[in-house]
């Protein structure tokens, strides 16, 4: 393997690291991508590719949304294994309490120029019949949409090498160093800049970093064509992403273009282990079951899990590192780094070239972990 000198070495090709390099290369930067594994293989990988406007801060609100217009600008490009459905999201509301979350969730969304829609018991009904009867209403998202994560990473990795990135696979970074990085096998790289988008490896790599390990359950089920039409959520799904302990799960589950279902989810603090949790899985699998009750006659053919990387703050990490100089972070994605993406690689690049950025990017600097520490 040849080492040379890049203006920005991203260690990574997650779907993080890919577009970061893909949008490094489009202003004209010497990328080289180097990546232990395969591209897209990480958390990009295990992810269930939904691209998801979500509210549960202004910035997040504000990240996933310019995000999701810049996955929009791009869908007609995307190559068809990408697999781009813009099936849209339909919250669930199970009671009261629940219509009266999608109702402010509709308000909020509304208010900031989302188009949305609240469904009462009878429209929920007949958008998705197969959901189990007693349920209260919902919220549709129509420009929500999905794709297949790994299949993006390898195509913005492809834009990446067409602009002259050189990719490095199956190469582990050791160390980041002053002037570049250290690689396992003892050579080194050297680079302007260095970016650190190993998703939940990052911290291994840059010490301190608050990012913990999430882990996540997916089920996928053989082809049921027409079972149903949206991305389905339960409005306590927000419940779960919100819990910054317990081992939780929601019901949560996609259409796929292929007809298979891809039914999630669970979170996880403080476990390793990469095995799937049989505990976990089964109370994933009733909890889907509760809202769908024609799951149970089909048949899955994989399950598997990965890891979210997620921090303190559910915000990302995207900028410099405040004491390294010549170090970016662009990690901390928690549960949505397929759908945020594209905006970290816009802001990440702007504050590399110093221009401002389409939105603020004050909320997801690092520097803001450094200075909350101080408080915590
Ligand atoms: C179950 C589950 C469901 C999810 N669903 C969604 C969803 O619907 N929508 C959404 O937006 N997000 C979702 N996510 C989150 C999303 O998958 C992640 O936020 C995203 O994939 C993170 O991408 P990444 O590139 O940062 O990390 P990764 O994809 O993990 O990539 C990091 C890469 O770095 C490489 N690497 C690590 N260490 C080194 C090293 N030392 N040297 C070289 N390379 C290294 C790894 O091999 C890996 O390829 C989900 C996650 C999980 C687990």
């Amino acid at each position: 393997m040849s080492s040379g000198t890049y203006d920005a070495v991203i260690i990574g090709a997650g779907i993080v690291g890919s577009a970061c390099a893909a949008e490094c290369a489009r202003e004209g930067l010497k990328v080289a991508i180097v990546e232990a594994e395969m591209i897209g293989g990480g958390a990009t990988a295990a992810g269930m590719g939904h691209l998801v406007v979500m509210d549960d801060s202004e910035a997040q609100f504000a990240l996933t949304r310019y995000s999701q217009q810049l996955w929009d600008e791009i869908g007609d490009e995307l190559p068809r294994e990408v697999e781009h459905d813009a099936c849209g999201t339909i919250w669930i509301a199970a009671d009261d309490e629940e219509m009266a979350e999608a109702r402010r969730k509709a308000k909020f969304y509304s208010d900031r120029g989302v188009p949305v829609e609240v469904l009462d018991a009878q429209s929920l009904a007949e958008a998705e019949p197969q959901l189990r009867p007693g349920l209260v209403g919902g919220l549709r998202v129509p420009g929500d949409s999905v794709i297949y994560p790994p299949c993006a990473a390898r195509y913005f990795v492809d834009q990446a090498r067409a602009r002259g990135a050189d990719v490095f696979l199956g190469v582990a970074v050791e160390s980041i160093a002053a002037d570049g990085i250290r690689l396992r096998d003892g050579t080194s790289i050297s680079a302007g800049l260095i970016v650190n988008s190993a998703g939940s490896s990052s911290p291994k790599l840059t010490q301190g970093l608050e990012v913990k390990k999430r882990k996540g359950h997916l089920v996928i089920t053989d082809r049921y064509p027409n079972f149903l039409r949206h991305q389905v959520v339960e409005l306590g799904y927000l419940k779960s992403a919100h819990s910054l302990t317990a081992d939780s799960v929601a019901f949560n589950i996609q259409p796929r273009k292929t007809g298979q279902l891809l039914i999630g989810s669970s979170r996880q603090y403080d476990v390793d282990e990469s095995s799937v949790d049989v505990s976990i899985l089964t109370r994933m699998l009733e909890r889907a079951v509760e809202f769908l009750p024609g799951l149970r006659k089909l048949s899955s053919l994989r399950t598997w899990t990965g890891f979210r990387a997620a921090t303190p703050d559910k915000l990302p990490l995207i900028g410099p590192h405040a004491e390294h100089e010549r170090l970016y972070l662009a990690t901390g994605h928690e549960g949505l780094g397929i759908t945020t993406s594209l905006g970290t690689a816009k802001l990440l690049v702007a504050q590399i070239v110093n221009r401002d950025a389409a939105i603020s990017v004050a909320p997801y600097l690092p520097a803001r972990m450094t200075q909350e520490t101080g408080h915590a």
